[in-house]
């Protein structure tokens, strides 16, 4: 199948048009068309080759949202014309203990990345700041008709969206318990609205006091400037569970200096450098650092369906394709509210 979109050709040049060929829709796959594709900041560090091990020509993007174009004989779930989503993942092993429970991003084997990855047949994958994919149908998603015509603000749900709801339903976060998301971005914007809809106590942590009001508006019953050492102080020992999505290296100790007993900071945040940590902060409290990656595809499709059921999608700032370099920048810069979403019927123009 013809393809073309925009691609990083090295880790320092602006990402410019790229064409090539993806496999034509096998018996299990389904082929969409790109309508909206999002700008995560895990892009950003791929294309920039941040954590080492890039493959160029790279076209990233693992927020999609389309249209089904074809199907293949055996496909079940999807037909012509149907909606769809994909977000990081487009393969991996389906048979080892975690694949079989819904755990595909901790696959044995590896799974396959919508980009900067190989599929098991040595083909590097291209993602979706392109016109179309071909995927395996257990990694499309169906898109519910109730989001109407919000589709720009479901296509981060496939990344941003279910790396926050799935810590946060791990961890069993709900009414009586006191959360915190640290940093107010693609994610985290994401996080707090979820923290927020099952009903725990949310604080939102943020470096920009700019944010304050937008943290609120978007379901944050306080929000603390990071900086300041005494609003952090107020608030020490007291929460159940952090989620850290921060994009850069910081250090956890502030943060972890806030957990009650047995309270747990999941980082989601994939700085370039580790985060600093002294004992202390874990011995006391019985804290625990965790992480987590992305979700499963079983509990990407209820988030999905979860977000149509509660009236919940990202806030978006929709792009044409050729301002692809300038929204990467301003992300840098943390200059988005709060995710960009590139409309591909501009790769047409
Ligand atoms: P983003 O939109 O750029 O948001 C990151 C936020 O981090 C910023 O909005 C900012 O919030 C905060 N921040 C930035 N620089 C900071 C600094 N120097 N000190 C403290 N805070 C800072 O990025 P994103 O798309 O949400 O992604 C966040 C991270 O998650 C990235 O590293 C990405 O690669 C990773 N990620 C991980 C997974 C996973 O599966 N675990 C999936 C997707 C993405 P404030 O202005 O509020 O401080
Ligand atoms: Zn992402």
């Amino acid at each position: 199948m013809k393809s073309h979109g925009y691609a990083a050709y090295d880790k320092s040049s602006p990402l410019r048009p790229f064409s090539f060929e993806r496999r034509d829709p096998g018996p299990t796959d389904v082929a969409v068309e790109i309508v909206y594709s999002g700008i995560c900041h895990s892009d950003i560090h791929q294309a920039r080759d941040e954590w080492g091990g890039s493959m160029y020509p790279m076209v990233p993007g693992h927020e999609i949202v389309g249209r089904v174009t074809a199907v293949g004989k055996d496909v079940k779930r999807f037909k012509e014309g149907d909606l769809a989503g994909i977000g990081v993942m487009v393969d991996s092993c389906r048979v080892c203990e975690n694949c079989k429970a819904g755990e595909e991003p901790y696959c044995t084997k590896g799974f396959v990345g919508t980009y900067n990855a190989k599929g098991y047949d040595g083909v590097l994958m291209h993602g979706g700041y392109s016109n179309n994919i071909v995927c395996h149908e257990r990694y499309v998603h169906t898109i519910s008709p109730k989001f109407g015509d919000q589709l720009p603000g479901v296509a981060p749900l496939l990344c941003a969206g279910i790396t926050t709801y799935s810590p946060l339903r791990h961890w069993g976060v709900g009414k009586g318990k006191k959360v915190g998301v640290m940093g107010l971005g693609g994610l985290g914007h994401m996080g707090l609205k979820f923290s927020h809809s099952f009903g725990a106590h949310t604080v939102q942590f943020t470096t920009s006091a700019s944010k304050i009001d937008d943290a609120k508006k978007l379901g944050a019953d306080e929000v603390v400037v990071s900086k300041d050492e005494d609003a952090m102080a107020k608030h020490a020992g007291t929460f159940d569970f952090l989620l850290d999505t921060i994009a850069a290296p910081h250090a956890l100790d502030p943060y972890l200096n806030l957990l009650r007993l047995n309270g747990t900071l999941c980082q989601v945040g994939v700085p370039e450098k580790s985060s600093a940590l002294g004992p202390f902060s874990l011995l006391t409290n019985r804290r625990s650092l965790s992480g987590s990656m992305v979700g499963g595809m079983p509990q990407t499709q209820e988030m999905l369906d979860y977000c149509a059921d509660h009236g919940i999608v990202s806030d978006v700032e929709v792009i044409a394709i050729d301002k692809v370099n300038e929204a990467y920048e301003r992300v840098v810069k943390n200059d988005v509210k709060y995710r960009f979403v590139i409309d591909m019927a501009t790769l047409k123009t």
